[in-house]
């Protein structure tokens, strides 16, 4: 004789989850690992700080943070998505913000075409590309008020880092030039569906004051990057060949992780004012 058993409520509830799962497959190379708990995804959404009304969301995927975004009055939520499957989703599943859930790569948006007035973004991010989306945040900051975003544990760390230590590096110098870095959490591998290999963490980034940078901006991203790129010498000699003749500074002693972003931008203005005054000279 078989007892039929009642079926716990939790799994009941797990099985309408997972048959929903089965509507967006996920896919690596989009790098798609779709959070499935709540409270972690509430806890991301509360996070944003009231700072915007205009918010955009990277990589919606299958709604998780974009349910309880659209539900907060105080933002006006447009969501974009290169998946897609996950718009064709979340099309069905959100049909009265259909025309705010677009199809598109962010890298590629032309951004001003929505956006005049600055807005907040958040997601959680594809992490084979999160460092391309700063680049690009950092290229449309004066429009990008604020990112509450879920990146890889390292990346986050890295980002928050001050300088002297050995994680600081390029990311962390030109965002942090711009935007004010709070680490706000860790994440597990095991709430995401498939789970990532690595821990992951959720930061905040605000705009800070730096309006003006007191020297040329080109030169400053080029002096940072390469003096990273070979972080084990000293300036003097990774970004030789951005110096013009004779120049000397204290700074070329150093590695590019002893300085802080006041002395990569006073750096910079010497480099400035010596190449200004053999032009001046030469001319
Ligand atoms: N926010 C969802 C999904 C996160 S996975 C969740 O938390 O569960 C990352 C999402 O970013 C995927 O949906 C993927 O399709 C999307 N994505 C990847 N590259 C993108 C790009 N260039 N532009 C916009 N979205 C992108």
């Amino acid at each position: 004789m078989y007892k039929i058993m009642p079926m716990p409520k939790r799994f009941s509830a797990e099985i309408v989850y997972f048959c929903h799962m089965s509507i967006v497959k996920a896919k690596k190379s989009l790098g798609q690992h779709f959070l499935r708990d709540q409270n972690i995804a509430r806890k991301i959404t509360d996070s944003l700080l009231p700072l915007t009304r205009e918010v955009l969301e990277i990589g919606p995927g299958m709604g998780v943070l974009t349910r309880h975004l659209f539900a907060n009055p105080a933002f006006s939520v447009r969501a974009i998505d290169i998946d897609r499957e996950s718009i064709e989703y979340l099309h069905q599943e959100l049909p009265e913000f259909r025309d705010r859930i677009l199809y598109g790569d962010f890298l590629k948006t032309d951004i001003e075409a929505f956006y005049q007035e600055p807005f907040s973004v958040i997601g959680n991010l594809p992490y084979n590309i999160s460092s391309q989306i700063f680049f690009r945040i950092i290229e449309k900051r004066h429009l990008v008020s604020q990112v509450v975003c879920m990146i890889q544990k390292e990346v986050a760390e890295r980002i928050a880092a001050p300088s002297g230590s050995k994680t600081y590096g390029i990311l962390s110098v030109l965002l942090q030039t711009f935007y004010h870095i709070e680490y706000l959490f860790t994440v597990g591998e095991k709430v995401f569906d498939p789970p990532p290999k690595v821990k992951s963490a959720v930061i905040r980034l605000t705009r800070n004051e730096r309006q003006e940078l007191g020297c040329n901006e080109k030169l400053f991203f080029l002096v940072v990057k390469t003096g990273f790129n070979q972080r084990r010498k000293t300036l003097r000699n990774s970004i030789r060949g951005l110096l013009p003749p004779g120049f000397d500074s204290n700074y070329l002693n150093q590695r590019p992780e002893q300085l802080s972003i006041p002395d990569f931008l006073q750096l910079c203005a010497e480099i400035e004012n010596s190449a200004a005054k053999i032009n001046v000279v030469t001319q």
